[in-house]
């Protein structure tokens, strides 16, 4: 398809696509005979997805966002291309809102690309308008980026995506695309119902890695649970000490005062390692982050405020000191590790107590939303239903990257050995049965 190439090149000056992912999706979009689903991770180029058939199509692509200051990037960097596309949202001053609306009720309107956000497409002021694009057959697409807002299961629900479902209900015969980068079953069929996605084509990356072994150790267990992450990160370290250069990692801790506990042991036993967490200042958090990112600190051990956006290429281990509150959690934070490819390791050191804890914390802040908003709702419970498939990850005898992968709506992957159940199923077994006896006597 020499011509889809070209367009890239020409509207987008890009020699090929990202990925084949992303080429099937556009083949997929712009041959428009049914909707599509797309789940890739941040930074894969999934605007590109619904852009480049929104330029080959005639008509105008309506794009739901739920940001404005996402949508004023997304539109600025279109404009420096010369795609002609535009935002109608609260903020937008009457006399451009008129050119807009004029260019919509011509004849052959311009714009290619009409960027809103769902509270702006079911306001009133926006419904005429709506009515005229589809009575007039000139919308090419509904593209729903961040689709996940969708889902009271996610972690970013937005009451106003629900209005989605109404307007897909108006635009029958438009084509529809949504977009997320994290997607556990249960959202990946919210979206599916909301939006009303008919013979939906689903594209997404799959989830396992096969550079990153799991392994759950019960920490309780352990005669000396410091001297054990010790020996885990001097191991994992000095797998990478070759030409490449130094590995680094990362230790999850809940609390500020376990970070500091944790860093302060570490280092104590030869591996110089710094504490981040909310409680410091912001010059010294940062002082931290950067001394991490240029190696000159081997180990960050940190609350979850940390990681978010850094994106450092030799990350050898990330370990959780407690929980994670969820397995989408899990899986994204265990997955800053080995993105370089290289093998990585992800370990969490499971404890009953620390279960206990979490769930206490948990489920107060249910009952503080119920109380909130006077209702029993299930959505109020799905912290309690994500920590516990959380827990069962831990308390499991089986693969370890099966489990994740069908959190996912994955297929059971090969995981060949990259799990502690794969390697040695009878450890982790025996690890299990000496728990149990534990917690009897
Ligand atoms: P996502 O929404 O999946 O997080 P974006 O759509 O914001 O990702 O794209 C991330 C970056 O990748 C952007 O800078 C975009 O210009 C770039 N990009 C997208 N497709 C390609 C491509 N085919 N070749 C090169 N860069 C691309
Ligand atoms: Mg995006
Ligand atoms: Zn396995």
């Amino acid at each position: 398809m020499a011509s889809l190439k070209q367009s890239l090149k020409t509207h987008f000056g890009f020699d090929s696509f990202r990925s084949k992912l992303q080429e099937d999706v556009v083949k997929a979009v712009i041959k428009g005979d049914r909707d599509v689903f797309v789940c890739m991770p941040t930074g894969a180029g999934k605007s590109l997805c619904y852009q480049l058939p929104a330029v080959m199509s005639k008509g105008i692509a309506l794009v739901i966002s739920p940001l404005i200051a996402l949508i004023q990037d997304q539109v600025d960097h279109l404009r420096e291309l010369n795609i002609p596309a535009c935002s109608i949202n609260s903020k937008l001053p009457a006399g451009e809102r008129h050119v807009i609306f004029a260019d919509l009720q011509s004849e052959s309107p311009k714009l290619k690309l009409l960027y809103i956000t769902p509270e702006m497409v079911a306001s009133p002021s926006f419904q005429p308008c709506l009515t005229g694009l589809c009575s007039r057959k000139l919308l090419s697409l509904l593209a729903v980026d961040e689709a996940h807002c969708v889902s009271q299961w996610g972690h970013d629900f937005r009451p106003d995506y629900l209005k989605l479902g109404n307007l897909r209900k108006r635009l029958r015969g438009v084509p529809c695309v949504a977009l997320t980068a994290t997607a556990p079953q249960k959202v990946q069929k919210d979206i599916a119902d909301s939006l009303q996605l008919r013979s939906v084509l689903s594209y997404t990356t799959p989830v396992f890695r096969s550079n990153l072994f799991y392994d759950v150790i019960f920490r309780e267990l352990l005669e000396d649970p410091y001297a054990h992450l010790h020996a885990f990160v001097k191991e994992t370290l000095s797998l990478s000490s070759g030409a490449k250069g130094q590995g680094c990692g990362i230790v999850y801790c809940r609390t500020r005062e376990n970070c500091e506990t944790v860093a302060h042991q570490l280092t104590r036993l030869g591996v110089l390692s710094k504490p981040y967490h909310a409680g410091l200042p912001a010059g010294d958090r940062t002082e931290v982050q950067s001394d991490w990112m240029q190696g000159k600190v081997l180990v960050i051990v940190a609350t979850i405020s940390f990681g978010m956006g850094v994106d450092k290429a030799n990350v050898r281990f990330v370990a959780h000191w407690n929980l994670a509150k969820s397995l989408a959690s899990y899986y994204q934070e265990s997955g800053r590790a080995g993105r370089d490819g290289l093998p990585s390791s992800c370990r969490t050191y499971y404890s009953p107590k620390d279960k206990e804890q979490m769930n206490f914390l948990i489920r107060k802040e249910v009952a503080r939303k119920q109380k909130k908003r006077g209702s029993q709702k299930e959505m109020d419970k799905a912290g309690i239903t994500d920590f516990e498939a959380m827990v069962s990850f831990c308390v499991q005898e089986s693969c370890r990257h099966a489990t994740i992968s069908k959190f996912f709506g994955n297929a059971v992957p090969s995981c060949s050995r990259a799990c502690d159940f794969c390697r040695a199923p009878t450890a982790v077994r025996a690890q299990l049965e000496k728990a149990a006896s534990l917690s009897t006597h």
